[in-house]
């Protein structure tokens, strides 16, 4: 089985130095880059990431910039915010990013390798191996020529019922909240959008559910959001 590859994303030498250090003395294979610009142009050629740590404060884009970007090109990687001890504030806004977990400096290795162990065991098959396609129930989905298939029969989708299809898959039987998918899906973090995600919702519904009245698959978690289900 292939190494786990982790990006380092730290501007600070001696930190991430110190990170890329332990890591690879864990068994991980590790890329690094100093700023946010350079993480997103390495994520483009560079295969098979599963877990991304990032610093929060960056040169040029921050940590929660770099997230949100990342987030938005649908990728599934892992995320986790690298922040100082006074940033605990930013937790909330961090994870509304789409950002998975937070290690708050200074952390001991052994924190950091179980926080990251802990998020490969999240993801699940996800991120291993081949990430191509998507299947649950009658449906597949496929995630190079982002389509989705039920019972064979090619499903319809815009690029935004696409993303929150890939969303619940990734994500099937947990219950998502209205904010997670608003900012997993559209990038956004503003509360007075959330009916966007019901709108959407709901065509979803009626595009994928066998009876859109009595949704199988989508199922509504009442006061917070929608769960997958086949
Ligand atoms: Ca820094």
């Amino acid at each position: 089985m292939a190494k786990k590859k982790i990006l380092v994303v730290e501007d600070e030498a001696s930190i991430r130095s110190f990170i890329v250090i332990n890591l690879e003395r864990a068994g991980y294979e590790v890329c690094e880059a100093e700023s946010g610009e350079d993480a997103l142009e390495l994520l483009r050629h560079e295969q098979g990431v599963g877990v991304a740590l990032l610093d929060l404060m960056l040169p040029g884009i921050d940590g929660f910039e770099l997230c949100r970007r990342i987030r938005s090109g649908g990728s599934k990687i892992g995320i986790i915010m690298l922040t100082a001890r006074t940033q605990e504030v930013d937790r909330v806004t961090g994870l509304m990013t789409g950002a998975d977990d937070y290690v708050t400096k200074p952390f001991s290795p052994t924190e950091l390798i179980a926080r990251i162990d802990a998020l490969y065991r999240r993801l699940g098959d996800v991120v291993s191996e081949d990430t191509s396609s998507l299947r649950s129930g009658p449906f597949l989905l496929n995630t190079r020529n982002r389509t989705l298939d039920k019972d064979g029969k090619r499903v319809r989708l815009t690029q935004v019922e696409y993303t929150i299809m890939q969303y619940f898959l990734e994500n099937p039987d947990r219950a998502i909240s209205r904010e997670d998918m608003l900012s997993a899906v559209w990038g956004s973090s503003n509360m007075s959008e959330l009916k966007i995600v019901d709108v959407n919702i709901r065509r979803l519904r009626i595009k994928i559910e066998d009876n859109p009245a009595d949704p199988k698959y989508i199922r509504t978690v009442w006061g917070y959001g929608y769960k997958w289900s086949d």
